[in-house]
């Protein structure tokens, strides 16, 4: 387990470093536990300078990033057409081609099939009270806090699902509250998130006000005779979550307004997407995802052909953070011309920067959030998560 962290952290804190110069936020590198690693940018091993390489040529794709989009073109249009061919043969005569909006339905299925892989399987492997013993598991072993659950006091809760926990050192006494609110219910905030409900703060010299955050998520609510569990992916979101709340709770700031997730959008993503890949390391999860009702550990060769089904439209799924990235610069970034017409700058670089075709009369991304709330700051979300893939592929 150490020795997976280290290495982890060890690439992670190169990452950090090399492309997002957060070298400025002591306070985020300390909230990751990677001092110890802090020695390994001057390693001069083989080791640590093919990673250097490595984030020199992602640095320089960066700073053209259109060219890094073209060079997925070629792999993303083949697994276009390696997604054509199952299409076919399970629609047969009535195949009339792939629309744009086949794609994730039947992605998610070729996957499935190729790799013999039954969701409902790999969901009985993750009850969720097991998922958030994964959290507590792992929160003590990088930090040696404990994450304990706390009673709620009368009127402290606004709906019977919420759980409360206190993140406890050993040496530093109680660090920080969480509140967790798990499952989807109407009238609830859509999606999945994590609040500062109360930043961190110096009062005095000896004094801190204690981070109070919460973690939202709307997983499908469990039928009363059923044992709540987890799919996969829903599992890598609260590991996501979470890992902004470890964030919020961890980081010491004099001022509530520069504490945890409240820093500069550069960097915000990088805790929650190096706890995400927590989420497939046989390591971690052998040692909480067990099964419901037998109690035996999640198989390894389970959690492979779920790495092997990721790695499938590998190169779309790249191709598409990269498109993101381009509408968000070239909405948001300098302009050589004024926009007046956001649907036809999406319609023209979907055009250049994807396999799939633009549909007439459609405006998807005015429903896609991060434009508004990450303006100007998809592209380091983008970053992030090709520097996530990395990661993955060192596991
Ligand atoms: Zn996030």
């Amino acid at each position: 387990m150490d020795v997976f962290i280290v290495s982890i952290a060890d690439f992670c804190i190169i990452l950090i470093f090399s492309c997002i110069e957060c070298f400025k936020h002591e306070d985020l590198v300390a909230s990751l536990g990677l001092e110890r690693v802090k020695g390994s940018l001057n390693n001069n091993s083989v080791e640590h300078n093919d990673m250097k390489i490595g984030i020199a040529y992602i640095q320089c794709c960066f700073k053209t990033h259109k060219s890094f989009s073209e060079l997925w073109d070629f792999a993303s249009f083949q697994e276009l057409k390696v997604l054509e061919k199952y299409a076919r043969q399970v629609e047969g005569a009535l195949f009339k081609g792939l629309s744009p909006w086949d794609e994730a339905f039947y992605m998610c299925n070729m996957k499935g099939d190729s790799f013999g892989l039954d969701y409902k399987v790999v969901a009985s492997y993750f009850p969720i009270q097991q998922c958030i013993e994964g959290l507590k598991l792992i929160t003590r072993s990088l930090f040696g806090a404990v994450l304990k659950e706390v009673s709620l006091a009368p009127g402290e809760s606004w709906h019977p699902d919420v759980q409360k926990f206190t993140l406890h050192h050993p040496a530093e006494g109680d660090i920080g509250h969480l509140y967790i609110d798990l499952y989807s219910r109407r009238g609830k905030y859509p999606g999945s998130a994590q609040f500062a409900l109360k930043g961190g703060r110096r009062i005095s010299y000896d004094k801190y006000q204690l981070p109070v955050v919460v973690v939202v998520c709307n997983f499908s609510r469990p039928s009363s005779s059923s044992l709540p569990v987890l799919n996969h992916w829903e599992l890598e979101t609260l590991f996501h979550e979470f890992g902004h709340a470890l964030h919020s709770l961890l980081t010491r700031t004099d001022y509530q307004h520069f504490s945890g997730t409240r820093t500069v959008l550069d960097f915000v993503e990088i805790p929650s997407n190096l706890f995400e890949t927590y989420a497939w390391d046989y390591r971690v999860l052998s040692r909480f995802a067990k099964h419901y009702s037998t109690g035996e550990s999640i198989p390894l060769e389970l959690v492979k052909a779920m790495k092997k089904a990721q790695d499938m439209f590998s190169a779309t799924e790249l191709q598409q953070q990269v498109l993101y990235a381009l509408i968000d610069l070239t909405l948001f970034g300098k302009k050589s011309v004024p926009i007046k017409d956001t649907t036809s700058v999406v319609a023209s670089l979907k055009s250049k920067h994807s396999s799939y075709k633009y549909v007439e009369g459609t405006h998807w991304h005015t429903r896609f959030n991060h434009l508004i709330t990450y303006g100007a700051g998809m592209f380091s979300n983008t970053a992030i998560y090709i520097l996530g893939v990395f990661i993955v592929l060192l596991i």
